[in-house]
């Protein structure tokens, strides 16, 4: 049995910063129409090796994500901190954050990452997109 962490300790630090930063971007995603209702879900790499996600539970309204709400899970997507199960495309997450080095994903179902996906896609049909926030704003006023 794995010794059970201090959950005030030094060792849950990382987690709960990322928890944090989530649920604000989590809000703040939602506040720009990139991300609408219970749609999308947000991740960030917590440790490398073993696999660590924080990662917003499943079902979660955007618009007011609690750091609570967030979960911890290893590469097999299972839930090893936090009260709910981990969001639904949780194996995208560990599939991007494997294949591309993210540090973060941010999966936010908007119409601008459908359309964009629909015109990145060399296969086409993916809902997402990988960018960086700034690259994302500047997508998202282009179609403006
Ligand atoms: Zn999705």
């Amino acid at each position: 049995m794995p010794r059970k962490a201090n959950r005030n300790g030094p060792r849950n630090a990382p987690f709960l910063a990322a928890a944090r930063e989530i649920a604000e971007v989590s809000r703040n995603f939602y506040s720009r129409g990139w991300a609408l209702g219970t749609g999308g879900n947000f991740s960030a790499v917590i440790r490398r090796d073993p696999l660590r996600l924080a990662i917003t539970g499943s079902g979660l309204h955007k618009g007011d994500v609690e750091p609570s709400q967030i979960v911890e899970i290893d590469a097999q997507e299972k839930v090893l901190r936090g009260t709910r199960r981990a969001s639904n495309e949780a194996a995208i997450h560990v599939a991007i954050v494997r294949e591309r080095g993210a540090g973060a994903v941010l999966h936010t179902h908007s119409v601008w990452a459908t359309v964009l996906s629909g015109m990145q896609a060399s296969g086409g049909g993916a809902h997402g997109v990988v960018a960086n926030p700034r690259e994302f704003a500047e997508y998202e006023g282009a179609f403006r």
